[in-house]
């Protein structure tokens, strides 16, 4: 299966996606720099891209930046005056991130926050940035729950929450596994299920990136 899902990326890339050199070297760029190839697809970051702009996005949350490849994607979508915050925990991830993005000449729009999220989150308040239009959560997996509910603090009517990795390869049904992402997936779903303040469903996804899936919601 794997290769037809290749393939179609490859045919859908081709055709809806332009050729792009900075998106092509930020990814060089990380392989070069030892970082793992964990960043969401170009036809996901391009999701990502279009689900900015179709909420008219102008502050913008990334929970995980890796070398700054989806940051750089939603960093796109945002208006002069927009602004996106994205949390990493590795110095070594975020030295990258910062060097892409400004290849990007994405430097004034994006701003990277280095520290465990679990850390950092509570401190964005205090710093000036109260809510987000869009909060994309992409980091250990783990603690999605825990990042679910910093998202809803961060939002308000109409924010849109989407978080990655949530079927792992069909794991997700597994309720006996023992392994922390499946563990966190299913910690998710969980408080989504009961969770009040949010509308939510998740979509299955299958590309050059294997089986996942993505969960999104709009806050109430
Ligand atoms: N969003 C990125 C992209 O698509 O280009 C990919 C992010 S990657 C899946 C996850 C990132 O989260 C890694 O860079 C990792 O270092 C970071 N991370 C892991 N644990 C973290 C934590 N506790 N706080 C903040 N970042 C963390």
């Amino acid at each position: 299966m794997r290769e037809i899902w290749n393939k179609v990326d490859e045919y859908l890339n081709f055709n809806l996606l332009k050729e792009d050199r900075v998106l092509e070297d930020v990814l060089k760029a990380n392989h070069e720099a030892g970082l793992p190839s964990i960043d969401v697809s170009p036809a996901q970051g391009k999701f990502l891209y279009l689900l900015a702009k179709l909420k008219g996005a102008k502050h913008i949350l990334e929970i995980g930046t890796l070398g700054g490849y989806s940051s750089i994607w939603m960093g796109r979508a945002l208006p002069e005056d927009g602004l996106l915050i994205t949390l990493e925990y590795s110095q070594k991830h975020a030295q990258v991130a910062k060097e892409n993005i400004k290849k990007a000449g994405l430097e004034t729009k994006i701003e990277i926050i280095v520290g465990p999220a679990l850390e950092t989150l509570p401190t964005l308040k205090d710093i000036g940035y109260p809510s987000f239009d869009l909060i994309f959560i992409d980091a250990d997996k783990p603690n999605n729950p825990h990042y679910l509910k910093w998202a809803l603090e961060y939002s308000h009517p109409g924010t849109v929450i989407i978080g990655d990795n949530v079927v792992r390869n069909g794991r997700v049904v597994d309720e006996k596994s023992v392994d922390p992402g499946v563990k966190g997936s299913r910690e998710l779903i969980d408080v989504l299920a009961k969770e009040s303040r949010i509308e939510a469903t998740a979509l299955q996804t299958v590309g050059s990136k294997g089986y996942d899936g993505f969960v999104i919601g709009v806050v109430k």
